[in-house]
Order: C-alpha cells, then sequence, then structure tokens
C-alpha cells in the first residue's frame, strides 16, 4: 500500500504475459533493448499487467482490468502466459477487498490487456458487481469500428454486456470518477487513449501511464512500440509529460512493467529521463515472479 496525501493506492496485477521484444520495442535494435528486458527462447520478453486500486474515504477505484480469464490453452500459449500466476481478482482480494467493494471501474483504453475482467461468467456480467465503468467516448466508438490494424486488440465482450448491464459512463477526452482522480485523452498509442492523473492532495501526485510510458524501458523518447499507431503523436507526447513529471515529482507508475514499476523521474541526461524505482515491501513480499 502507497499513501499519496488523503488516498491509499495498491498495485495489483493479473499475472504476466509475452510479447516478442521487437514488437515491445519497434525500430530500437534488440542489443539496446535486451539489456533491460532478456528474451527467452522466442523471443519474448515478460510483460506485467498492472492495476491500480485507489482508496479514497469511502469510494475505491480501480483502472484497468488486466487480460481476464477467457484465453484458452491457444492463446496462453501464443502469450506465455503460466499456469498458476495469481490473477488479478485474487490480487484484490489480497489487497483487503472484495470485488463487491470496487464503486469505480476507469480503463484507460480497451485493447484486451487492459479490460479483460471488465466482465466474466456466461453469460458475461459486470466483474465488479457495484461499480460504474468509465469509457471515453472515442475509445468505444472505435473498439466497435476497428481498423485492420488493431482489430486483434479489441474483443466486444469486455464493454458490450457492460452497456448491457447499464453501468458504463462515457467521458470525453478528460473524466474524473473520483475527487483526484483524473483521466486524460494523450494520443500515440492509439487515438483516444488515456492516461490518469492522481492528486491525493498535501501536494502529492502521481500518473499511471498505461500505453503512453509502458515499462521503464520505454522513458527515452524514441523508445516506442510496434503496436503505437501513431509513432510521431506518441513522441510528441512523452516529449510533453516526462519532463512535467519529472519536475513536479510525481510518483509514476507503469502498466507493463514487471520489476520496477513504481519510480520517480529524473534526468539522466539533458532530455533523457529515467526511473528512480520506489521500492513496495507488500507486493513484494512471498512474490517470487
Ligand atoms: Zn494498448
Amino acid at each position: 500500500m502507497i499513501e499519496l496525501g488523503s488516498c491509499r493506492l495498491s498495485l495489483v496485477d493479473d499475472g504476466d504475459y509475452r510479447l516478442d521484444g521487437g514488437a515491445v520495442f519497434s525500430a530500437v535494435p534488440k542489443v539496446m533493448w535486451e539489456e533491460y528486458k532478456t528474451p527467452d527462447d522466442f523471443n519474448r520478453i515478460r510483460m506485467a499487467t498492472n492495476s491500480l486500486l485507489v482508496e479514497r474515504g469511502s469510494e475505491l477505484l480501480l483502472i484497468d482490468t488486466g487480460i481476464g480469464d477467457r484465453g484458452g490453452a491457444h492463446f496462453r500459449d501464443i502469450f506465455g502466459m503460466e499456469d498458476g500466476a495469481t490473477r488479478l481478482p485474487e490480487q484484490i482480494r489480497q489487497a483487503g477487498y472484495e470485488l463487491g467493494d470496487v464503486t469505480h471501474v476507469l480503463l484507460t483504453h480497451l485493447h484486451f490487456d487492459h479490460c479483460g475482467w471488465n466482465t466474466q461468467g456466461d453469460p458475461p456480467k459486470p466483474t465488479f458487481p457495484k461499480a460504474r465503468y468509465w469509457l471515453e467516448r472515442g475509445e468505444v466508438e472505435h473498439a466497435r469500428h476497428p481498423n485492420v490494424r488493431d482489430r486483434s486488440s479489441y474483443d466486444p465482450v469486455n464493454w458490450e454486456p457492460l452497456f448491457e448491464a447499464g453501468v458504463v459512463e462515457l467521458f470525453d477526452d478528460q473524466g474524473s470518477p473520483i475527487e483526484g482522480v483524473e483521466a486524460i485523452k494523450v494520443p500515440g498509442h492509439n487515438a483516444d487513449m488515456c492516461i490518469v492523473r492522481l492528486d491525493g492532495g498535501e501536494g502529492e501526485e502521481a500518473v499511471w501511464w498505461t500505453d503512453l510510458v509502458p515499462t521503464a524501458a520505454h522513458l527515452p523518447y524514441p523508445w516506442i512500440m510496434g503496436f503505437d499507431l501513431f509513432p510521431v503523436t506518441i513522441m510528441e507526447n512523452k516529449q510533453k509529460w516526462l519532463p512535467r513529471a519529472a519536475e513536479a515529482g510525481w510518483l509514476c507508475f507503469f502498466g507493463h512493467e514487471t520489476d520496477e514499476p513504481v519510480g520517480h523521474l529524473v534526468e539522466s541526461r539533458p532530455d533523457r529521463y529515467s526511473s528512480e524505482p520506489v521500492s513496495l515491501p507488500s507486493r513484494l513480499e512471498g512474490d517470487e515472479r
């Protein structure tokens, strides 16, 4: 648990998966990225599926919901998912909460690895029975009409049952589900993805980068993913946001970082940022991954 002013933050995750290292680092040569991420025999690197619980007063907000449990053996094989990993619902319980305690779910975007536990069961129902789900309108429209490039990233089972259950709150460009939590549209990874700014009060602030900066190794401006639909735009947005985060001392969360998911940015040389990790004793205890 991390205290951020009057908020209590708990980092939880849905187990690791694996992606091709070349795809994760795009034009960066392997001789450079493998210093940070060691590939397996299939050239895949481990990716976390982090989510964040934000407790403030009587409200409990969850940012992103991992991969979910619908993937069959073939899916788990392609993405190198290990059997026996502690998945998101259990992690939430280990953090001291029940699924029914979650009052708000905020989705940074609707790619399958960020919203998989939105629903569960057959027929699919909201996993968090008391929550309102906050979705950005443009992302929903795109998810319903994806292009050839990104259609494999979207699965309607992750959002349509929410509309059927009447639990969706749509927002445009910017949305604030609870006090001190603000989703802000930052294009680049796709057109409508939102980062999340947290203001706990007492001068304590944080940011959930989601796929703007998926791991700490993606902090250099040109270190972007091959999946990013708008490469130049994402670099420009990193140039805009990273100096702000460093200057203001925001606590930074990296959604796909396995090893050092939380840190403060430092300008290690002009115009180049790196993360000074903040250790999370509760998460690392007994966690051999
Ligand atoms: Zn994504």
